[in-house]
């Protein structure tokens, strides 16, 4: 089947807060603005329950209540939305050109708001069903499953504030919830820390590591097998579910090679804007941020990319009918290309060093 060619000035992989932060922004410029949504339109808030610490919402607001707000938005400016999955990319030069199932989409800015994903321990029994026990008692979102676990005894994996959220959260849910934690003191914040040390249905196991999880398909997970770091000793723990809350990783591996990203794979942007080491493709949210992450600064950075992409087209060359090109700034490109006529008449060559300029 021939592929849908798309063509866009503005270009937009991820439909988070950070995302769509940036459709309202070149929106509102008239950049029209391509986003693309990937498996999880609306990112992570669309799975989390109250959000209490959003800006503007004095009594909180529901996760997927904020990002339906964030998209009518984001569509009132002309956003356009696609619900594709980008499996390659070419960032070789510009036009990009991104490569889904369906589409191809060439983009002459690029800004990438794509997220980050749960981690996995990598453990026997974690996969997804047929080949584990993920969907039958293993889970990685509290708020998407919690309501199955109705009265059952359940694990959360991890020590920082999503175990601490999930863990609390399920109790409304689970007959008992056990925390199991590598180490002996949390990651998590000290506020969230003491609710669950507060809940009288949360326990905690300290240096303990899970490291499979028990059950079949009939019957789903029935237990985990733990193991304590400091004696080795190991021992089968009855559960029902099992939640892992290990933290996040980003959503960058289609750019692996082309742009520059720390070991854990989040996206390197210049320090004082959003622009990554190509010319052209910004990144924003937590594809970029591994420190803050939270959907306040998600939102701000894609503001911030979505400025950066527009006044990176500003700053392109205009082609003039006599096939000349001129700079915002008044500098001319001469039509063969070869010299750049600056504003104050000075005539430079257009190669870089060691190419030789036809005529001179
Ligand atoms: P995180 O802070 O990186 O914590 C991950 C936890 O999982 C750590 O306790 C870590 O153990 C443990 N862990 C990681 N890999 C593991 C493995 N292979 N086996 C066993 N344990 C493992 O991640 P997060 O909790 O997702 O939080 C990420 C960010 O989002 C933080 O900035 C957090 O404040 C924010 N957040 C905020 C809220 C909220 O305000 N409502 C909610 C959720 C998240 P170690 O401690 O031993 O490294």
């Amino acid at each position: 089947m021939e592929k849908q060619l798309i063509h866009r000035e503005v270009v937009i992989i991820g439909s988070g807060p950070a995302g769509l932060t940036a459709a309202i922004y070149s929106g509102r410029a008239n950049l029209n603005p391509l986003v693309i949504e990937g498996p999880q339109p609306g990112g992570q808030l669309m799975i989390t329950t109250d959000v209490e610490n959003y800006p503007g919402f004095a009594k909180g607001i529901m996760g997927p209540h904020l990002m339906h707000e964030f998209r009518e938005q984001a569509a009132r400016f002309g956003t356009e939305f696609l619900t594709a999955y980008v499996t390659h990319a070419d960032l070789s030069e510009r036009p990009f050109t991104l490569t889904t199932d369906e589409q191809v989409i060439r983009a002459e800015t690029l800004i990438i708001a794509s997220g980050a994903s749960a981690k996995w321990l990598g453990i026997p029994g974690e996969a997804p069903a047929p080949h584990g026990l993920g969907g039958l008692g293993v889970s990685a979102c509290a708020t998407c499953d919690g309501f199955f676990f109705k009265g059952k005894p359940i694990v959360v994996v991890g020590g920082g504030d999503t175990a601490m959220e999930e863990a609390t959260f399920l109790t409304r849910y689970a007959s008992h919830v056990t925390l199991i934690h590598r180490r002996d003191h949390l990651r998590a914040s000290k506020i969230m820390q003491e609710k669950a040390f507060k809940n009288p249905k949360i326990d905690f196991l300290w240096n303990t590591t899970v490291e499979e999880i028990i059950g079949n398909p009939k019957d789903g997970v029935t237990g985990a097998r733990i193991r304590d770091v400091h004696s080795g000793e190991e021992r089968i723990f009855p559960c029902e579910g099992v939640f892992i809350a290990i933290g996040h990783e980003p959503n960058t591996g289609v750019f692996k090679g082309q742009l520059e990203m720390d070991e854990v794979g989040y996206l390197r942007t210049n320090g004082r804007t959003m622009a990554t080491n190509i010319p052209g493709v910004f990144a924003c949210g937590d594809a970029q941020d591994s420190y803050y992450r939270q959907a306040v600064t998600a939102a701000g950075t894609g503001c911030m990319a979505a400025i950066d992409a527009e006044r990176f087209l500003d700053n392109l060359p205009v082609e003039m009918p006599s096939g000349e090109e001129v700079t915002i700034e008044g500098e001319i490109v001469t039509a063969d290309h070869q010299k750049i006529i600056m504003p104050d008449g000075e005539v430079i060559s257009n190669k870089a060093e060691g190419e030789s300029v036809i005529g001179d």
